[in-house]
C-alpha cells in the first residue's frame, strides 16, 4: 500500500510555490533551445544536434521542437581526462610553436595553431559558430584542436580514446558520425573565411588492457590517423533539419534504433498486462495529488484567503482519501 509523507499546511503551500517556480525557470530555460517558426531569432544548433537529425529525426523533432529531451548519458570522464591532458600536452608546443614529436612521427608537417580564438573555438556552448543568413540558424561547435601548415592552410584535429584490442580504424557505423564531426568543423572553419585543409587528423589514444596488473596507471598507444573530409552535405543537412523542425507533425523514427523497437515492445506489453482501472477507481498518485490539493485548501480556507464559507470540495475529499492510507 502507498504511504504519503505527511507535510504541514504550511510545508504543502511553500512546496507547491517552489515547485511551481522551478518548473517555471525549467521552462524558460528550455524554451531558449527549442525551435519556434514564428521566432525571428537565430535558431542556435549545436554540432551534436544536427547529427541526432541524421541519425533519427523524429528524436531530433521531439527534442529540438517538442522539448521532449533524450534520457542523458553519463559523462565519459576518463575520455574527458585524455582530452584534457592532450589539449595541454599541444599546448605546450603551441607555444614553442613547434611540431609535437608525435606530429613528426606520423609526417605531419604543420605546428598546433596559435590562434587567439582557439580557446573560444574549444568552449563546448560557444565554439566555432556561423550564422547562416537564408536558414537564419547559427550552426556552432566545439574544436579540440587546429593545426596550421607554413601556407597559413589550417588542419582541424580531434582528439579520440579507446580500449579496443588492434589497431584502430575510422571504420565502422558509429565512426561515421566522427568522421561527420571533422567535416562539420572543416565547414564552419572555412566559413569563417579560413583556407581549411580537406585531411584532417584523428589523434588516437587506445588503451592497453593487456599488462599483467592495474598498478594504478592505464597505458596508450597513440596513433594519429589523417582523413580526408568532404563537407559538401553540411549545407544540406541543415536545410533539411530546419524543414523538419518546421512541419507541425512528428517525422519517421529510424528503423534501425534498438531502443525505439524496446519502446515500443514495453509499450504494449504494458498496455496488454496493465488491468483495466475499475470505474470511478484512482490512481494512487491520482490519489496523493488530490490529498495535496485538498490541504492547500483547506489552509487557504482556514486563513480566509477568497474562499467562500463552506468545507472546500477537495478538502472534503481529501479527508476522505487520507483514510485510505
Ligand atoms: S527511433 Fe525512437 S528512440 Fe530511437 S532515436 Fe528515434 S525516436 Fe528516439
Amino acid at each position: 500500500m502507498p504511504r504519503l509523507k505527511i507535510m504541514s499546511l504550511e510545508e504543502s503551500v511553500r512546496h507547491e510555490e517552489q515547485e511551481r517556480m522551478s518548473a517555471e525557470i525549467f521552462r524558460q530555460k528550455k524554451a531558449r533551445y527549442l525551435f519556434d517558426p514564428s521566432s525571428k531569432i537565430p535558431f542556435r544548433l549545436s554540432r551534436s544536434r544536427l547529427e541526432n537529425f541524421l541519425s533519427c529525426p523524429r528524436c531530433f523533432y521531439l527534442d529540438r521542437r517538442l522539448g521532449i529531451e533524450p534520457p542523458g548519458m553519463p559523462a565519459f570522464t576518463l575520455n574527458s581526462a585524455v582530452d584534457e591532458l592532450l589539449k595541454k600536452e599541444f599546448d605546450i608546443y603551441r607555444r614553442m610553436k613547434k611540431a609535437h614529436p608525435l606530429m613528426e612521427r606520423f609526417g605531419v608537417r604543420a605546428i598546433p595553431w596559435a590562434h587567439p580564438l582557439l580557446e573560444e573555438w574549444r568552449q563546448p556552448f560557444k565554439g566555432i559558430s556561423y550564422h547562416h543568413p537564408s536558414l537564419n540558424v547559427v550552426l556552432y561547435g566545439a574544436v579540440d584542436d587546429l593545426w596550421v601548415d607554413e601556407e597559413r592552410t589550417a588542419m582541424v584535429v580531434d582528439y579520440k580514446a579507446t580500449c579496443s584490442q588492434g589497431p584502430v580504424s575510422l571504420e565502422g557505423p558509429y565512426r561515421q558520425a566522427y568522421k561527420r564531426q571533422m567535416e562539420v568543423y572543416q565547414w564552419l572553419l572555412r566559413r569563417q573565411g579560413f583556407v581549411v585543409s580537406e585531411t584532417g587528423y584523428f589523434v588516437y589514444c587506445n588503451g592497453n588492457k593487456s599488462l599483467a596488473q592495474f598498478d594504478s596507471r592505464l597505458e596508450f598507444s597513440i596513433e594519429i590517423i589523417p582523413y580526408h573530409g568532404r563537407d559538401s552535405w553540411v549545407e544540406e543537412a541543415l536545410s533539411q533539419a530546419l524543414a523538419c523542425l518546421t512541419k507541425d507533425s512528428l517525422p519517421n523514427s529510424s528503423p534501425d534504433c534498438g531502443y525505439c523497437h524496446y519502446r515500443q515492445r514495453a509499450h504494449s506489453k504494458e498496455e496488454e498486462s496493465t488491468p483495466e482501472p475499475e470505474a470511478g477507481s484512482r490512481s494512487s498518485s491520482e490519489l496523493s495529488i488530490i490529498v495535496q490539493k485538498g490541504r492547500m485548501e483547506a489552509y487557504r480556507y482556514q486563513f480566509g484567503v477568497g474562499h467562500k464559507k463552506r468545507t472546500p470540495p477537495l478538502a472534503r475529499e481529501a479527508a476522505q482519501q487520507r483514510e485510505l492510507f
